[in-house]
């Protein structure tokens, strides 16, 4: 038998056969592997996710969270984005100028919502100083280990992708998310010329292969699919606080661009792989360990947000999801390293 003749040539050879058998007998026992979801888990890097940059650090969705995420090494940004009245492509979680931290040109904090990006020039918009929580709000409390950076502006897409090129990190990714609702039309771009908005910077940048365009509003993930099947697309759901999958009710919600749920069988998992999607982003609360299993068994990765607590990513690990979307990628990376998993590359930059 010609194997039995190579293993003749040399001990060093059949020294290493006698390992991987060892190692195959160790498998088949079921050592070293905790059972054959983890082996297959481990294939793929884990996917660590700066949500909002790392809104628990520094000022959401600016070059100065972006940055923190690539220094402290992220696999992913995740980011929200509007469009302006003269079509730049902004950074930011809010369709309207969100009082908790925009000031104005006169360095006053704005009393309420609004007005819209959409209705805004893009040189206004630069103008807002959005470095720092509003002192004494619930939404700040949240926050306390966020140091602010006053006089910090609101980036454009194009500066985000700029910051990873500076950084020389050429892996990371951006998961940028479509930011409009479907009940109020007049303050964002329709989801077809918002997603063509996009999609001209991204492609730009030359980072296609590198983004993924996330929504809620799933009218959008559908239009980006259908031209750019290029570009992996990321199905957000949540379903506590705000029901927008609202299971059991009658007729489609109208954020999953025409698909209901009660055709599903009630399975949101079910329902992102008919939509066409790959990757599932649900709110983690919303997770069980059996939907995280069903969806795997449907071939959908499996992203959930906004994981903070160590306690809350340690659940998420043991349930085998594929990554998460959290505030602290301090935090996630701590908790990787406990268990020996590979962590993204730490790339510093300064905003
Ligand atoms: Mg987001």
């Amino acid at each position: 038998m010609a194997t039995w003749s190579v293993c003749s040539r040399g001990s060093l050879r059949s020294g290493m056969l006698a390992l991987r058998a060892v190692w195959f007998i160790f498998v088949m026992a079921g050592f070293g592997t905790g059972g054959e979801a983890t082996a297959v888990d481990t294939k793929k890097a884990f996917d660590l996710q700066g949500h909002r940059g790392a809104r628990g650090l520094a000022p959401e969705n600016t070059l100065v969270a972006f940055a923190r995420a690539l220094s402290l090494g992220v696999s992913t940004l995740e980011l929200d984005l509007a469009v302006t009245k003269d079509g730049v492509v902004v950074v930011s979680h809010d369709p309207l100028l969100n009082p908790d931290v925009t000031r104005g040109p006169d360095g006053q904090w704005i009393e309420k919502h609004g007005p819209s990006f959409f209705s805004l020039a893009f040189e206004e918009v630069r103008k807002l100083d959005v470095g720092r929580l509003r002192p004494g709000t619930g939404y700040a409390a949240q926050f306390p280990d966020q140091l602010p950076v006053d006089g910090t502006r609101i980036p454009t897409l194009v500066e985000v992708c700029a910051l990873a090129k500076k950084a020389g990190n050429e892996t990371v990714r951006f998961n940028i998310e479509t930011k409009l609702d479907p009940g109020k039309p007049n303050e964002t771009p329709g989801p077809e010329p918002f997603v063509d908005a996009v999609l001209e910077v991204v492609r730009a940048a030359g980072a296609a292969s590198r983004t993924t365009i996330q929504s809620f509003d799933w009218r959008t993930l559908r239009y980006a699919q259908k031209i750019a099947p290029d570009i992996a697309t990321v199905y957000l759901t949540e379903q506590q606080g705000h029901d927008q999958i609202q299971v059991g009710r009658p007729g489609p919600s109208p954020w999953l661009a025409g698909f209901d749920v009660d055709d599903y069988g009630g399975s949101v998992p079910r329902l992102v792989q008919a939509a066409g999607g790959k990757t599932w982003s649900p709110l983690f609360r919303d997770l069980t360990r059996e939907s995280v299993a069903e969806a795997h068994r449907l071939g959908l990765t499996v992203i959930p947000w906004t994981v903070n607590r160590a306690e809350e990513m340690e659940s998420m690990l043991d349930w085998g999801v594929d990554g998460f979307i959290t505030d602290r990628p301090d935090l996630g990376r701590a908790t990787l390293a406990k268990r020996n998993l590979p962590l993204p590359a730490s790339t510093p930059v300064s905003p």
